[in-house]
């Protein structure tokens, strides 16, 4: 099982026991859930596409310099898919 799913189950499983529990018992799962929120955090930041910092998209800026059509030249930004991780935004 890969770490996200690990962390995706905690969670699961947390939100289960939230479901079930009162009192203390219950603040105590509500603890896990959070734990496993941070962690679930830092595992994206972690596994996160270098190329596109998690966005799954590349932009960059194409000028449209001065035509017929159009009056003053500009720059334009144009968003394509990012080639390293096929738009997931994820390392592998
Ligand atoms: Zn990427």
């Amino acid at each position: 099982m890969t770490e996200r799913k690990l962390i995706k189950n905690i969670i699961r499983q947390a939100d289960i026991l939230i479901e079930e529990l009162e009192g203390t018992f219950r603040q105590r799962a509500e603890g896990i859930r959070a734990v496993a929120i941070l962690l679930q955090k830092q595992e994206v930041k972690r596994n996160q596409c270098e190329e596109c910092e998690g966005s799954g998209v590349i932009t960059s800026d194409v000028a449209r310099p001065q035509s017929f059509s159009r009056d003053v030249g500009v720059i334009d930004e144009v968003a394509a898919t990012c080639e390293e991780c096929l738009g997931t935004g994820r390392k592998e």
